[in-house]
């Protein structure tokens, strides 16, 4: 299966920061065109500047090597939802990607699985690939509840897409990693890898084209690993992506 390797910029950059991580990564993806795919997910302001990037990136073919990606996305279609962006809006936008139920955004922003779950179908109903997050806290882990609780949360996403589930990007993140420097082992994460793959043979016979991605703390250092898991089809990278030397590194470690 095509990796992914998506950036997850949560609320940082500048206009002048951003021109000069995006220079870089353009630069280095068109020395080395990557076979995995690349996506930058950037607050909605960014999304004209990067836009500018995703035209310029565009190979022989016209398809693009770096897509745009949103970090949320409203469960709603339009209406009365001040402050909320809808998956229509972010189509209109030529974004790609969106990226939903962040445990940033579950911890802070009280997300429910099931809320997470509505806005998975919202992207889906715009034709924009949701990059859906799952993952245990600390505590979780350490009572032994890794597994119920990914799949409590797969589970609530399954249900309410049925079939439509075989179009979405799952992203095992476990909290405890995320912005910690600790990084799951290469065979901590392949071990849930395997149990969420199980999970979505069990709901779709396309379970084949559901990619599922690491994330926490994944960097040029420990990428490669990471990746060479069978389980692993890419990553959702963090810190790391504002680097552009640390995230072409883990791009050209997502090659096929
Ligand atoms: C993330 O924000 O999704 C993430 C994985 O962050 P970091 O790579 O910084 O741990």
């Amino acid at each position: 299966m095509k990796k992914l390797i998506a950036g997850n910029w949560k609320m940082n950059g500048k206009f002048g920061q951003n021109t000069a991580l995006l220079d870089a990564v353009l630069a280095g993806l068109k020395e080395k065109p990557p076979t995995c795919g690349v996506a930058v997910c950037v607050p909605f302001p960014y999304f004209v500047q990067v836009q500018d990037y995703q035209d310029r990136s565009r190979d022989e073919s016209g398809n693009p090597m770096l897509s745009l990606g949103a970090q949320d996305v409203s469960a709603h279609e339009a209406g009365a939802y001040t402050g909320e962006v809808a998956a229509s809006m972010l189509k209109e936008l030529t974004v790609s990607y969106v990226i939903v139920g962040h445990s940033e955004r579950r911890q802070y922003h009280g997300e429910t699985d099931q809320l997470v779950a509505d806005k998975t179908k919202a992207a889906l109903a715009a034709g924009i690939t949701p990059i859906v997050c799952i993952g245990e806290t600390l505590a979780e882990r350490e009572a032994g509840h890794t597994e119920e609780v990914v799949k409590r949360q797969l589970a609530a996403v399954i249900h309410t897409n049925g079939h439509c589930i075989s179009e979405i990007v799952v992203a095992y993140e476990p909290v405890w990693a995320i912005g910690t420097g600790k990084t799951a082992s290469p065979q901590e994460a392949q071990a849930v890898h395997a149990v969420l793959r199980a999970q979505l043979k069990a709901a779709t016979d396309q379970f084949a084209r559901v990619k599922i991605l690491y994330g926490g703390s994944m960097n040029a250092a420990n990428a490669a690993s990471l990746l060479a898991q069978p389980d692993i089809d890419g990553g959702l990278i963090g810190g790391a992506s504002l680097k552009a030397p640390d995230f072409l590194t883990i791009i050209a470690a997502a090659q096929n």
